[in-house]
């Protein structure tokens, strides 16, 4: 297809990139998106596990991480492994991620964090009034296999109760209570009520369709290179196919390649990948009715239609898809421990998926405008909450592109 454009270009149609183009039609602005995979790709944005999370206003560099990670590090199927290796960009990335693991900066951000998810989530209600997506709004249970664990959440809530987010500390009775669909072999955990689940690849097909129905094209098989410049903007976009793209403004939504794009720019974003694993059961023994957490091993788990997604680890080792069986089998082993009814043979004809969380070291995404260019907006670096942070930073994103509310500096590109 010859790409046409004189308007808006995002570059990425995952969550970030369509949630964009969606909100900036809403404001009856133009957009082109663009993206290198196929429609049918399974990317981060569809093998995701669905939640929606109020309940993570702790950033992935969280106080106590490193001296956790490192534990991790020697167990191969531990959820959480860095990729040691000779490599600026992660010794850049690892500085600003230990310098940040603190109890300040959770002060600093936990509030905006919190907001930006709430807002979202309100966002999401509004969507689901017009298009269906399996978005269920019956919490989240943090579960936790240890009193210890229980403890330590229980903190976590008392915090959540500070920001307005609703969290109940329960016994293991009481989480019975809240999902009997499931058996469950825990200590107690945190309902979390406000948290949702939904259907992630519904989602994505639901905003398609209404881009397409403003009229706008989503264009796939289609890789941006480089850009074309005149004094400080952007122009218009190389393709991999030798042709170019006229932008008027371009917002990159490249997810974990969005440090190889900016590069082009002048700026390569400090970002790692953290690679994570999904297992769809398409007729799991048991259902329940909520998603969970499993604090100890950190496996989230969701009911997706009539199927049970699980999903886990956190492997920043570069951007490649490759599945460590080792990892996934340490998903699996905590789910039979969560979980008693399930066996090894519930997971034996599964195959696993792999998707790149776009991590920023401090576990803030960047939204706000490119460095020196004054038409080219980023918006990467939600982590693990890329899905939840989707319509909230289509809405941030449509505010800078009308030039209407400045977003928050803490979100600025830095680093
Ligand atoms: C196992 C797992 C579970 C998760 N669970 C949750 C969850 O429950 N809730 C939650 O909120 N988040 C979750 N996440 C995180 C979430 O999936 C990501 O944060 C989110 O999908 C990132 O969206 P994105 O649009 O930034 O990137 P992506 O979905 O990766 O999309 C980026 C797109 O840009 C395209 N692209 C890249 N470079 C170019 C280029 N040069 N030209 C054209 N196109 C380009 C790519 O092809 C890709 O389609 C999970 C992630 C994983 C891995």
């Amino acid at each position: 297809m010859q790409p046409k454009s004189d308007g808006i270009v995002i570059i990425g149609g995952g969550i970030i990139g369509l949630c964009t183009a969606y909100y900036a039609i809403q404001q009856g602005l133009k957009v082109t998106v663009i993206d290198r995979d196929s429609e049918t790709e399974q990317s981060s944005s569809i093998g995701n596990a669905g939640m929606i999370v109020p309940s993570h206003f702790i950033p992935l560099a969280a106080p106590g991480i490193i001296a956790k990670g490192m534990r991790w590090m020697m167990n191969p199927e531990s959820p959480f492994y860095i990729k040691p290796k000779l490599n600026w960009e992660l010794a850049k990335w690892g500085i600003q991620f230990w310098k940040h693991a603190n109890e300040k900066h959770t002060h600093a951000v936990k509030a905006l964090l919190a907001e930006l998810n709430l807002k979202s989530r309100q966002l999401f209600s509004e969507l689901a009034e017009q298009e269906e997506f399996g978005l269920k709004k019956r919490g989240l249970l943090m579960l936790c296999k240890t009193q210890k664990g229980l403890d330590s959440e229980a903190n976590i809530a008392n915090i959540a109760k500070e920001l307005n987010i609703h969290a109940e500390v329960c016994n293991s009775k009481r989480i019975a209570q809240l999902d009997p669909a499931i058996d469950m072999d825990v200590a107690g955990g945190v309902w979390f009520e406000q948290d949702c689940h939904l259907n992630p690849h519904q989602l994505m097909s639901a905003l398609r369709k209404k881009i397409r129905q403003a009229g706008s094209e989503i264009i796939y098989q289609t890789e941006a290179t480089d850009f074309i410049t005149k004094e400080n903007k952007v122009t218009a976009i190389s393709l991999t196919n030798g042709e170019t793209i006229p932008a008027s403004q371009v917002v990159m939504a490249c997810g974990a390649w969005s440090p190889n794009i900016t590069h082009k720019l002048g700026k390569k974003l400090c970002m790692q990948a953290g690679k994570g694993y999904s297992l769809t059961l398409q007729k799991p023994t048991q259902l329940p009715e909520l998603c969970s957490i499993f604090s100890e091993a950190k496996v989230a788990v969701t009911p997706i239609g009539t199927s049970l997604r699980v999903a886990g680890t956190m492997e920043i080792g570069g951007n490649n898809l490759d599945i460590n069986p080792r990892r996934v089998q340490g998903i699996i082993k905590s789910v039979k421990e969560y979980f008693p009814k399930f066996q090894d043979h519930d997971f034996a004809e599964i195959t696993p998926w792999a998707g790149l969380r776009p991590c920023s070291p401090d576990g803030l995404p960047y939204i706000g405008n490119m460095p020196k260019i004054s038409n080219v907006i980023v918006a990467t670096g939600h982590a693990m909450m890329g899905l939840s942070l989707g319509p909230i930073t289509g809405q941030i994103v449509t505010s800078i592109l009308t030039k209407s509310i400045p977003p928050d500096p803490k979100l600025q590109v830095r680093f």
